[in-house]
């Protein structure tokens, strides 16, 4: 059976939990060959990578000089990049210091900036790059104005990579999801506030990975060919 993926190479960033996880068990379950990275959780990776056939890379995102190893698996041609891993930290703006910039910005800002970069030349016409931002940069709260930021930035090199890849017939755009049941979810929210959050919410819940996976996998298949540049909000209706 030929499935919406069948033949492609995907590269995901951060697979070992939470929604990266759930984009490589869709992409591999859609037939694609896909390469995901990691950078504590190895036992989970180990785990993933047997359950599915999928490579896993470690990798921090902190240090640049890890790229190389990433797309090493990808070298012969790559289709799809999920710029997916990210890092939270909710610390009031007077709290902040500079190696706090320097962490959040490196690791969700400009590691999937050069991971693009890297990308760009592997990618085969007709490409996908999809990168991971939050609804936090239409909502943000307090304590988040370095986790905004940092989204807020990789957001705009969404679009001017749109339009940079454009000719070759890539795609590149933003998904921006919203409270989603992982890890990252809950080290920065008390039960009580994501139950409010829940209750805000159109469709009355919170995201589960798999909701945004489903949505990452629709803009990494045929269907989504003429959408690039965009932000897909994946929240359930917390913003309308
Ligand atoms: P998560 O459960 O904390 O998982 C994060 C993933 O990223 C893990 O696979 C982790 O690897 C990897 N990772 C973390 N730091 C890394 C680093 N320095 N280098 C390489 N990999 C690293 O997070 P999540 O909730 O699934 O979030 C995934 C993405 O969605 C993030 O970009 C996040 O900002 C965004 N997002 C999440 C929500 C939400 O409500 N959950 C909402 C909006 C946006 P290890 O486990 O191996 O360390």
């Amino acid at each position: 059976m030929t499935l919406a993926l069948t033949g492609k190479t995907a590269l995901v960033t951060g697979g070992s939990r939470g929604i990266g996880r759930a984009t490589v068990l869709r992409l591999v379950a859609d037939g694609a060959r896909v390469v995901f990275t990691y950078r504590s959780a190895g036992d989970a990776a180990d785990a993933l990578a047997a359950e599915t056939g999928a490579v896993a890379v470690r990798c921090d995102q902190a240090d640049l000089d890890t790229l190389p190893a990433v797309f090493e698996p990808v070298r012969d041609g790559l289709d799809i990049l999920v710029n997916n891993a990210g890092v939270a930290l909710a610390k009031p703006i007077t709290e902040i210091t500079p190696a706090d910039f320097d962490r959040i910005m490196t690791i969700n800002t400009k590691f999937p900036l050069f991971a693009l970069q890297a990308a760009a030349p592997l990618m085969r016409d007709g490409g996908r790059i999809i990168n991971i931002s939050s609804i936090n940069t239409v909502v943000p709260g307090p304590g988040g104005a370095l986790y905004s930021a940092s989204k807020a930035a990789l957001e705009q090199v969404t679009k001017v990579a749109a339009r940079e890849l454009g000719p070759r017939g890539i795609t590149v755009n933003t998904v921006s999801p919203g409270a989603t049941d992982t890890e990252m979810l809950r080290s920065v929210n008390t039960p009580e506030g994501l139950e409010r959050v829940a209750a805000f919410t159109a469709l009355q819940r919170l995201g589960t990975p798999a909701d945004v996976a489903a949505v990452i996998a629709f803009l990494a298949g045929p269907d989504s060919a003429w959408i690039t540049g965009q932000n897909i909000h994946a929240g359930g209706g917390f913003l309308v």
